[in-house]
């Protein structure tokens, strides 16, 4: 399988990496070896190699900046493609037209150079347009999906489209329509806004992630999309149903007066004393006081050299703890899978997999 891998690339004159370790490449820092990465310089080159790929049947997964994916270390994986370098930015008026591999950070930073708004809640997503539309990511209120007017895709067939805006469907961190497509670029129209207004927010927005964000250690942000954002509440929505209704009341009014306005500076003064897990912790849940959990919130872990197994054990403990409705936001990795090198892990990785984490 790994000549017809190489047959193909020497062939594409794609520049690849062999061998390549995602325990030190991938933003988690988790997962085995990927046999072939590789990083096709343009749009043509990039659809020329998924062609190929397609035609003989070679698996193949599209990757961003990875900061959405979990990678298992129990697998070879066989070949990735990154867009690294499909990364064009074409502003023309008010519209611009921006590759799949620029990075959203980049991006809101020459909206902001040339003073267009609208886009200052996302300046702090770490991934890329391309990763950012297949899930619609958002924050603080903004989604990239907001200026968008349209995406260019190769489709399962082949074929390469453009998807106007208004025929495509946006979900809260979905993009149902976008499935199974590889976006090779998208175009956005902006409106010209205030300077100052511009980097007041994006200040706002980057300083708030600072502060209630995990940023020591290597993680993927949100494991999972949670009603009404915070994950306490569904804690203790899960615990008052089957145990202390009291308690469940007492802790939501305590955590609802900490949210408070007024006691902003308290919390950014002392991020690192984040008193909703502490009392989470104290009265009911056991992942508060996993080494696994960021300080920040249970909802994102915190890589402290763990494997993919102790990651996805984490991620079903915390699920199994909050009420209904939680939709998992990261992805695991199971595409591509040149082999498995760890047939024991792997098994109780899919099992959890299948059994907790997958939504029925
Ligand atoms: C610290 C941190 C904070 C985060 N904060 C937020 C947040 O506030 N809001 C939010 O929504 N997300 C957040 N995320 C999650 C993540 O950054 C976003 O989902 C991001 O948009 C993923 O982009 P990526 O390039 O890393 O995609 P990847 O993780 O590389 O890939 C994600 C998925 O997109 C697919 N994909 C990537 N590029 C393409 C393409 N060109 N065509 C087709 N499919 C493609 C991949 O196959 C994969 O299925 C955060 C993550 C971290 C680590």
């Amino acid at each position: 399988m790994k000549n017809r891998y190489l047959e193909v690339l020497e062939d594409s004159n794609v520049f690849f990496k062999e061998n390549y370790s995602l325990s030190k490449f991938s933003y988690a820092r988790i997962g085995g070896v990927v046999q072939f990465c590789c990083y096709p310089g343009d749009v043509e080159a990039f659809t020329e190699l998924i062609y190929k790929f397609r035609s003989r049947n070679l698996p193949f997964k599209i990757v961003g900046k990875t900061t959405n994916l979990l990678f298992l270390d129990s697998v070879e994986y066989a070949c990735f493609i990154l867009t690294d370098f499909l990364n064009d930015v074409d502003f023309q008026g008010n519209k611009v037209r921006v590759g799949a591999g620029c990075l959203l950070g980049d991006f809101c930073k020459d909206l902001a150079l040339r003073g267009f708004s609208g886009a200052e809640g996302l300046e702090g997503i770490p991934g890329t347009i391309g990763g950012a539309l297949i899930m619609n990511a958002g924050a603080y209120g903004y989604t990239i999906s907001d200026w968008l007017i349209n995406v260019r895709v190769l489709d399962t067939n082949g074929d390469i489209r453009t998807l106007e805006r208004r025929d495509l469907v946006f979900g809260n961190r979905s993009a149902p329509s976008l499935q199974g497509m590889v976006v090779l670029e998208s175009e956005f129209n902006f409106n010209l806004g205030d300077h100052s207004n511009i980097e007041r927010l994006t200040r706002r927005f980057h300083i708030s992630r600072h502060a209630y964000q995990e940023w020591v250690y290597p993680n993927l942000g949100s494991i999972f999309v949670v009603p009404g954002l915070d994950i306490h509440f569904s804690v203790i929505e899960k615990f008052s149903k089957s145990k202390d209704a009291k308690l469940a009341v007492l802790c939501r009014t305590l955590i609802s007066l900490w949210n408070l306005k007024p006691m902003f500076f308290i919390r950014r003064s002392f991020p690192e004393f984040n008193f909703p897990q502490r009392l989470m912790g104290f009265c009911f849940n056991r992942s508060y006081m996993s080494d696994l959990a960021s300080k920040c919130t249970i909802n994102t872990f915190a890589n402290k050299n763990h494997s993919s197994l102790e990651v996805i054990k984490y991620m079903a403990n915390v699920k199994m703890n909050t009420s209904a409705g939680l939709k998992i936001e990261n992805e695991i990795v199971l595409d591509s899978v040149a082999s498995v090198i760890n047939e024991e892990q792997f098994k109780k990785e899919k099992k959890i997999i299948e059994e907790e984490l997958n939504d029925k």
